[in-house]
């Protein structure tokens, strides 16, 4: 059995599944005190339970070589520089590995839908960002940063990316961006559909400038990328249906391509499923 995490900037979802790759179960709560202390904690129960044979983990943050390289809100503790293969070995004797959350949602994604050999997943959730998997081969580039479409310069904002970054595409089309835009313009707190819907031009724009981003996205990695598809994911993009409606509007413009964009069918489980594909 697979034992796998999803960590994301404040939650840490944890699901166990059985050798035919089916959910046994999934749990997730806050994240409190420091990462590691909470893992081994989550670990140790889940083990004395079932019979896991191996540990993935899907980070919402830079990852390279099996570490974690970058994560500014999250407390690492002895994870910090570690690689997770001998972290897990060492301390439960158990095979490990750890990814980027949207590498481990393009694994999944991609083995959903094995009949499209160039796909690009596109994710709108907290953040953007993207990876592209070709004839099974997830294109990671130097650092696994290949395919991060959030930090992509776009229009001016008057803030900063999360990444430190000036006017990155993801201070402009993310769940982080509306919060953000909302709180400057000292709007109260409204979707994408109810900001797009509203009669206040400041709101209206907050709505106009996330849709323009979703062109950009869509535009952009088509023309880089040349995929057969684009699967949309994530929380924004699940929840609000006239971001899939853009994004095929914005693939009819793309670059001499007829890349057609499909929802994810994978909902939230699709990093929990990415990270047990991973390999150890
Ligand atoms: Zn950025």
């Amino acid at each position: 059995m697979k034992l796998v995490f999803d960590i994301g900037a404040t939650r840490l979802k944890r699901g166990v599944l059985d050798d035919r790759g089916g959910f046994v179960s999934i749990d997730d709560r806050l994240i409190q005190g420091d990462l590691q202390t909470e893992l081994k904690s989550l670990i140790a129960e889940t083990i004395a339970k079932y019979p896991i044979g191996f540990i993935g983990v899907s980070f919402a943050g830079q990852t390279t070589d099996n570490k974690i390289s970058s994560a500014p809100n999250i407390d690492l503790g002895e994870l910090k520089g570690a690689d997770f293969t001998e972290w897990t070995r060492r301390r439960f004797s158990i095979n490990g590995a750890i990814d980027n959350d949207l590498k481990c949602a393009a694994l999944a994604e991609a083995a959903d839908r094995s009949q499209v050999s160039a796909l690009f997943t596109l994710y709108i959730g907290t953040g953007i960002g993207g990876a592209y998997i070709e004839n099974g081969v997830l294109i990671r580039g130097a650092n696994n940063n290949a395919g991060e479409i959030g930090h992509i310069p776009f229009e001016k904002t008057p803030f900063l990316c999360g990444c430190g970054g000036e006017d990155c595409l993801e201070s402009s089309a993310s769940g982080t961006a509306l919060r953000k835009w909302r709180d400057y313009y000292g709007l109260q707190e409204r979707t994408l559909s109810e900001l797009n819907a509203s009669n206040e031009p400041k709101a209206k724009e907050v709505a106009s400038r996330f849709y323009r981003g979703v062109d950009r996205a869509v535009r952009t990695s088509a023309a880089l990328f040349n995929p057969q598809a684009i699967v949309l994911g994530g929380g924004v993009a699940v929840s609000e249906k006239s971001v899939l409606a853009r994004a095929r509007a914005a693939a009819n413009n793309a670059f001499r391509s007829a890349v057609t964009v499909e929802l994810t069918r994978l909902g939230d489980k699709a990093n929990l499923l990415g990270a047990s594909m991973l390999q150890g």
